[in-house]
């Protein structure tokens, strides 16, 4: 159930409520909005009864909830989560959010270029992984610690925020000191006991859809990170396996809608993971905009041709600048602002 209080509600009465919801041995999860405040209910094993809290001063509503997943339902959050990444905004419907960068960290120099390129375009936010998932482990493994380092200078010098991928629960705390937002991969979607570590981390978490995760248990994944604490999460499309074979994956943009239909979180895409070819990015990217998306994470590296990792979807300066240049009239003309 979800408790829904009025707007002029006061912070004694909101605790009232949560009291109730602690006497009766289950959590309370308060969500304050532009509006009201929801607060969510868990530790439930069956329906809970509303009469003790529609009693209570400043309660609205009382709302059951009968799916699996409760504190990331559209009702905790109705104008949508909402919060600020080293200064910039991410979510809440105008802000079209770009993430950008190499897909690993390789060297200094390489993140420094970088990072000095998409400052000046506009874009505030850095990619670079340092702990890869490669299928192959013949593959580059990234520079772990290392590249966390880099990553870390790199965020302090050039005053950018900064996203990497932690891939195990171990290195959640590393991973927090160095980078501004906690990627989790789309082959951990699932991996509970770091959605659980995650959910206590004091850091964003970015949260990409397994390869073949259906809506639900996309929600579900993200409802773990929120259940541990933790309300600042972002759900990223990055495509999903299916027969076809002229792509890498195949990027689901009706994920977008769906999600945000149910869900008070933004929803972001990746067009690079989901294609694997850089010359499909811009027309997925311009796709991902008009559909409703709430940002991009694209692939960009200086030398895309000799990169470490995932070179075929990555684009070069000139190709990222035409790209931003593209999105930015169609944000306009939608009421959107690139950021
Ligand atoms: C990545 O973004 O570096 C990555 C490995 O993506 P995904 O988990 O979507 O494959
Ligand atoms: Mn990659």
């Amino acid at each position: 159930m979800l408790i829904v209080l009025k707007p002029d509600a006061t912070p004694a009465q909101a605790e009232r409520v949560c009291e109730e919801i602690r006497r009766l041995g289950f959590q309370p999860h308060p969500m304050p909005g532009a509006g009201r405040t929801a607060i969510g209910i868990t530790g439930n094993k069956g329906p809970v009864n509303a009469l003790p809290f529609e009693s209570l001063a400043g309660v609205d509503q009382c709302i059951p909830v009968t799916k699996g997943y409760k504190l990331v339902l559209r009702e905790m959050k109705p104008e949508g989560t909402r919060f600020k990444i080293k200064g910039t905004e991410v979510g809440g419907g105008k802000n079209f959010t770009i993430i950008a960068g190499p897909c690993s960290v390789e060297s200094t120099k390489q993140m420094e270029t970088v990072a000095k390129f998409l400052k000046d375009l506009g874009v505030n936010i850095l990619r670079g992984g340092a702990f890869k998932p490669r299928t192959s482990p013949y593959s580059f493994q990234g520079l772990e610690s290392e590249g966390l380092a880099i990553l870390k200078d790199i965020g302090d010098r050039f005053k950018i925020a900064t996203i990497t991928e932690v891939m195990d629960t171990g290195a959640v705390e590393d991973v927090s000191a160095a980078a501004d937002v906690l990627q989790i991969g789309a082959r951990n979607m699932q991996n509970f006991s770091l959605l659980k570590r995650v959910g206590k981390a004091k850091k964003p978490v970015f949260l990409k859809r397994g390869m073949s995760a259906t809506l639900e248990e996309f929600l579900l994944a993200a409802e773990y990170v929120l259940h541990g604490g933790n309300n600042h999460a972002i759900l990223c499309e990055r495509g999903v396996r299916t027969f076809a074979d002229h792509a890498r994956n195949t990027l689901d943009l009706s994920i977008v809608p769906s999600v945000q239909k149910l869900s008070h979180l933004p929803i972001f895409v990746d067009p690079s993971h989901a294609i694997g070819k850089r010359e499909y990015i811009e027309p997925m990217a311009k796709a991902a905009l008009a559909c409703g998306a709430d940002g991009l994470m694209v692939e960009v590296t200086p030398d895309p041709d000799h990169a470490l990792s995932d070179g075929a979807q990555t684009l070069n300066f000139k190709g990222f600048e035409k790209l931003i240049q593209a999105l930015k009239p169609m944000a306009e003309l939608l009421g959107r602002k690139i950021n």
